[in-house]
């Protein structure tokens, strides 16, 4: 492992059974992502992008091949110690949000941090700075049903950034949102990466978003079809790093 790397691919394989037929969604993917830089990952629907990221995050376990996080290869940890990684340096931003329907904004944004046994006070207290900092201030005992669909990601970003991610994944962080409140989601976004130096894995079909990143990655029927720095300004960033 490339020590500049955080995250490091090698050979990514993901098959699904259906039927008597063998799916073959991701088909020996390898790339590496430098610290601190922002990739995208574009392609059509079905080319396995929510697969990929769920992978690479630690979420699921693939049919063969390696996940290197962090320099921990993520093959030879079982479930528990899974989590414990995700909850010690990674962020996740689901499409459909995923909050828990029975918690309050606020209590959701705590949720990381709780399963780390971190005091309730101080938790409490940063949840509250990070659900006003997205801009819900004065929405901390709404419910997410009691919730709009950008205020309930601008929820989920909170808890996503809430253990100060290394790295945060975001499965079309956008896809559901008009696109005012998408804006407003995309700079919180790349706000961490700026403000942080977190390294972002955006998943995306907005070319325009993808556009803003240092890097596409975009896949087809289960292969890199293209892997393309955006900026000069970019590939200087990897040689810094
Ligand atoms: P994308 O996010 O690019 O739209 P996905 O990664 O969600 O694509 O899915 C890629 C393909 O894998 C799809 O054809 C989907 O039906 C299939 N797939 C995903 N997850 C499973 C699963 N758990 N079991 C069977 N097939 C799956
Ligand atoms: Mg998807």
């Amino acid at each position: 492992m490339d020590s500049s790397n955080i995250l490091e691919i090698n050979k990514l394989t993901q098959q699904f059974k259906s039927g008597d037929k063998q799916l073959t969604v991701l088909d020996s993917v390898s790339f590496s992502v430098a610290k601190g830089t922002v990739c995208s990952i574009v392609g059509p629907s079905g080319s396995g992008k929510t697969t990929l990221l769920g992978l690479c995050a630690g979420l699921d376990r693939p049919t063969s091949g390696q996940v290197i996080l962090n320099g921990i290869n993520i093959g030879d940890l079982n479930e528990d110690e899974r989590a414990a990684v995700r909850n010690d340096f990674v962020g996740f931003v689901f499409q459909t949000f995923q909050l828990i329907p029975t918690l309050t904004a606020l209590e959701n944004v705590m949720v990381p941090l709780e399963l780390r046994g971190e005091a309730t006070k101080e938790v409490n207290a940063y949840a509250k700075e990070l659900l006003t900092e997205v801009g819900l201030g004065d929405r901390l005992n709404h419910y997410p049903t009691q919730l709009s669909g950008g205020e309930q990601q601008r929820v989920a970003i909170a808890r996503a950034f809430i253990n100060k991610p290394q790295i945060l994944f975001a499965d079309e962080p956008t896809g559901n949102l008009d696109t005012e409140t998408g804006e407003t989601i995309e700079n919180l976004i790349f706000d961490l990466n700026r403000a942080s130096g977190t390294t972002l894995v955006i998943v995306t079909h907005d070319l325009e978003l993808a556009h803003k990143c240092d890097r596409v990655i975009q896949l087809r029927n289960g292969k890199i079809a293209s892997d393309e720095w955006i900026e000069e300004t970019a590939t200087a960033k990897v040689k810094e790093a």
